[in-house]
């Protein structure tokens, strides 16, 4: 059965101190693994502090982005190799707002996925539609191209390794949630898409995370549903009491 992942992403929220103070305060509730995941992806100038004060818990943590390149003249970019120096597991990729706002591509995001396996840190790979793409009844179709470029060349043997995060534009940081029904009908898409890339052995190991306004209130509702497998929480991981409810929420169904 595929564990449930509770990624709490920070975006360019928090100083030090309260990085620090939710960093502390999540490393106390979970001092031990238990059967769910829990990352956190904090701004990368805090990555460090924070990865002290989690290393130990059974809180992970990973970069909001990084560059394919290993080293070399990349101004302001951080490499795969720099994030596992400072302990990170995961790595965000293709959130749409950098989609959007820093123009990445499906094709960037493709060679930051296989860079970040290449070094064994699992990618988190977002994909997701615009609210004029669903009501155009293309939410199917731009979901496809996304997987089938986002994620091209990367073989079977390593699929197990990467976390695809479907995520609605229209649904993040907006307070308008996909419903369960909704949500479950992606990801069940996605599901399929892995079947008929590797096969059903393969797909079913691949977590699928659902991001974009989960609350403790509808956490239950959407982790229900049985291709999801986690969800990548922004606004609601910045305070530990509702990220808490949410991993509560996983902590119940596992
Ligand atoms: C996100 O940043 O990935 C996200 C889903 O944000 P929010 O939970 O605030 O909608």
């Amino acid at each position: 059965m595929r564990r449930f992942l509770i990624a709490g992403n920070w975006k360019m929220n928090l100083d030090r101190k309260g990085s620090d103070s939710l960093a502390r305060s999540l490393a106390e509730h979970y001092p031990s693994p238990g059967n769910v995941d829990v990352a956190v992806f904090p701004p990368s100038v805090y990555l460090q502090t924070v990865a002290r004060i989690l290393d130990g818990s059974a809180v992970g943590w990973g970069a909001q982005n990084m560059y394919h390149q290993g080293n070399g003249a990349y101004t302001g970019e951080i490499s795969s190799a720099m994030l596992l120096d400072v302990g990170c597991r995961y790595v965000i990729l293709g959130h749409s707002e950098r989609r959007v706002l820093m123009d990445e591509t499906d094709l960037k995001v493709n060679a930051k996925a296989l860079a970040a396996l290449a070094t064994d840190l699992t990618p988190v790979v977002c994909l997701g539609e615009t609210l004029e793409q669903r009501e155009a009844g293309k939410t199917q179709e731009v979901i496809k191209r996304q997987f089938e470029a986002s994620l091209a060349g990367i073989p079977a043997e390593m699929i197990a390794g990467v976390v695809i995060a479907y995520e609605p534009v229209w649904a993040i940081g907006t307070g308008k949630v996909a419903t369960g029904d909704q949500a479950q009908e992606v990801h069940a898409d996605l599901r399929k898409m892995l079947v008929s890339r590797y096969n059903s052995q393969f797909a079913e190991q691949v977590r699928i995370l659902y991001g974009g306004s989960v609350k403790p209130d509808n956490a239950i509702d959407l982790l229900g549903r049985p291709d999801i497998d986690g969800a990548l929480v922004g606004g609601a991981s910045l305070k530990s009491d509702s990220f808490a409810d949410i991993v509560a929420a996983a902590f119940a169904l596992a």
